[in-house]
């Protein structure tokens, strides 16, 4: 539970093995607070230490567990047998020190991997379930398309690789990032791969689970909000709409589109979307032009969805080529083609009609 408590210069003894600790532990660093780790005499609590951790004697009696508690303001469980679980509650409750309970870290020899769906930038675009992953990562994976401004709050304690850049600011390969994740989990570490958007979606995902499956390390999967619907939205666009259009398609313009794929993506009649697709844009609309679209049919181009400087382009299919070059558009871009483009345009059109007769009654 996160009530926003500033634990900054506090007290707080974690009692439990070093593994099981080990996450809470490096969360109560995290925040500023002096920690000290309690992991007890018998089998069930020895662990590894933690580096940068003091750990207190072990209490021989109840006067000891008194004045170890009453010297620290809270108590974060994550492990104890019942008898030392009982002295701790006493003592608590005796010197009004709180008392929090923790959920162990895994322990199992090896570790797991979590696909993270981070979707298009906007922290309120997160899901719980992305949330959680983060919060009990003992490592996070992450590149420059995920959401990473606040990171460091989110997997507070967890290590951070940028695998987008290498120190010499080349991308690791994708082989590299997969054999990072799968040796850190099978060093028994609890990883998060943190994507922009949906893992499934362009993310590469499909690969990275393969690779943990062929290595043994249970992988999981975080869906997240795609930029392929969310951005268009941020661009007042429903990528579908009743009676305008029934499909929408989203496909990669990282290689250019085929004249097969054109003639089918107009056959459908749909919206189309397209994501890295900047690169190949004067071909696609070229090729679209020349395959029989409408001159006039919408299309959009969203830069840099959700951020501060998000930027929409509208054209049609005959003008779209010479707006984007005049404006100089840039990845990431969201490409949309189709009549749905035009409700939003339609949208601010009514929206500034709508101002107008206000002002006009108020005047
Ligand atoms: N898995 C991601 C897509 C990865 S491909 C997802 O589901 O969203 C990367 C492409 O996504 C970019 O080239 C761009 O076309 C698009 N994209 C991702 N985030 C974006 C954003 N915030 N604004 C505009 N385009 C974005």
């Amino acid at each position: 539970m996160d009530l926003g408590l500033d634990y900054t210069g506090k007290r707080v003894l974690v009692v439990g093995g070093a593994q099981a600790a080990r996450r809470v532990l490096a969360r109560y660093l995290a925040s500023g607070a002096h920690v000290y780790h309690l992991t007890g005499p018998g089998p069930v609590l020895v662990g590894r230490p933690v580096s940068g951790v003091s750990t207190p004697a072990f209490p021989r009696s109840t006067g000891a567990w008194n004045a170890l508690i009453a010297a620290v303001d809270l108590v974060a469980v994550v492990q104890a047998s019942p008898d030392i679980d009982a002295h701790i509650v006493a003592a608590c409750a005796r010197h009004r020190t709180w008392l929090t309970r923790e959920a162990a870290a895994s322990t199992a020899p090896v570790g797991s991997v979590t696909l993270v769906g981070g979707g298009p930038g906007l922290e309120s675009l997160l899901t719980v379930g992305a949330m959680t992953a983060l919060h009990t990562a003992d490592v996070v994976f992450y590149d420059r398309l995920g959401p990473t401004d606040r990171l460091a709050r989110w997997a507070p304690g967890a290590e951070l690789v940028d695998v987008g850049k290498a120190p010499g600011h080349h991308a690791i390969p994708q082989r590299d990032a997969e054999r990072m994740m799968v040796s850190a989990a099978l060093a028994g570490r609890t990883v998060v791969r943190l994507k922009g958007g949906d893992p499934f979606v362009f993310g590469r995902g499909g690969e990275e689970v393969l690779a943990c499956r062929a290595a043994g390390v249970p992988v999981s999967v975080i869906s997240g909000v795609t930029s392929a619907i969310a951005v268009p939205g941020a661009a007042g666009i429903p990528v579908t709409h009743r009676e305008v259009s029934r499909s929408f398609t989203v496909i990669s313009g990282h290689a250019p589109i085929t004249d097969t794929e054109l003639t089918h993506l107009i056959g459908l009649d749909g919206t189309i979307v397209v994501l890295m697709g900047i690169g190949t844009l004067l071909q696609m609309i070229a090729g679209l032009n020349r395959l029989g679209m409408r001159a006039d049919m919408p299309v959009a181009i969203v830069e840099r969805g959700f951020a501060h400087d998000q930027r929409s382009t509208f054209g049609r299919l005959d003008t779209i080529t010479a707006l984007a070059t005049g404006a100089g558009v840039r990845s990431p871009a969201v490409v949309v083609i189709g009549e749905v483009v035009a409700l939003a345009a339609r949208g601010d059109a009514d929206a500034s009609d709508l101002l107008y007769e206000a002002s006009e009654l108020a005047g």
